[in-house]
């Protein structure tokens, strides 16, 4: 089922995503990838096929600094296993990761095609970036709900914007995330053992719901663009 991590927050984030996506493991998967952004706000993508280990030799090479960044397993369901079609993947101002399936990718994929938009992956993900992009109106939240009205499937989905430097924006549908709270910064990720170590404070995603991150704050919303309040829940297990 792979896995999604993200973090932002005082910790070198590279680290953190590493760590993280090597906790998410177990889950299964064919290649990993992370991207991050730098000390002068670019962002960066480094991805590959194969262990996290693998992908942890290629981060070695970077001495570049990052406080907020995205990381993910892949497990091929559209396009094959390659560098590639591993996440993640970027369009614009937009890079994203994703789990899960959009069934409506085809379609999609033909109107974003006729209007100029160059894919160079197989993957289904790889049309929410285009998506986002062609929507994106400076307000993320925003533009986040009206892809998600707009696709059909399951997502769990990581978000970063270009000109919205250390903050990460996440929704999901039918595929698991969950956002983690800590001194250290603040998380998300598919699952609990990605980030026990930052943090034992969860909030548990439900459908159509979106999060925006940054170091200080985590502000929650459904689909409308309506603030949610959420409980976090302790964990209790090791
Ligand atoms: N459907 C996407 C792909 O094939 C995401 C797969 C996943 O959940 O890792 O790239």
């Amino acid at each position: 089922m792979c896995g999604i991590i993200g973090y932002t927050g005082p910790l070198e984030a590279k680290d953190v995503l590493l760590k993280g996506l090597a906790g998410l493991e177990y889950r299964g998967y064919d290649s990993a990838g992370i991207a991050y952004f730098n000390q002068d706000s670019q962002v960066r993508s480094i991805k590959k096929v194969g262990k996290v280990a693998a992908l942890r030799e290629c981060v070695k090479s970077t001495c570049e600094i990052s406080h907020c960044g995205i990381g993910h397993t892949r497990w091929a369901t559209h396009g094959g296993v390659t560098d590639a079609n591993a996440h993640p993947h970027s369009c614009g101002q937009v890079t994203l990761i994703h789990n899960g399936i959009i069934e409506n990718y085809a379609k999609l994929k033909k109107v974003l095609e006729k209007k100029g938009y160059e894919f160079v992956s197989e993957t289904d993900t790889e049309v929410l970036a285009h998506l986002l992009s062609e929507y994106y109106n400076g307000n993320p939240a925003e533009t986040i709900q009206k892809v998600m009205q707009r696709v059909e499937g399951s997502y769990a989905l990581g978000i970063m914007f270009l000109d919205h430097p250390n903050h990460i924006y996440a929704a999901r549908k039918d595929s698991p995330l969950i956002v983690g709270a800590s001194k250290e910064g603040n998380l998300i990720a598919s699952d609990v053992p990605a980030i026990l170590r930052y943090t034992r404070n969860v909030y548990y995603m439900e459908n159509e719901e979106l999060v925006c991150l940054s170091r200080e704050h985590i502000r929650f919303y459904n689909i409308d663009g309506e603030p949610l309040e959420k409980t976090p829940v302790t964990i209790e297990w090791d």
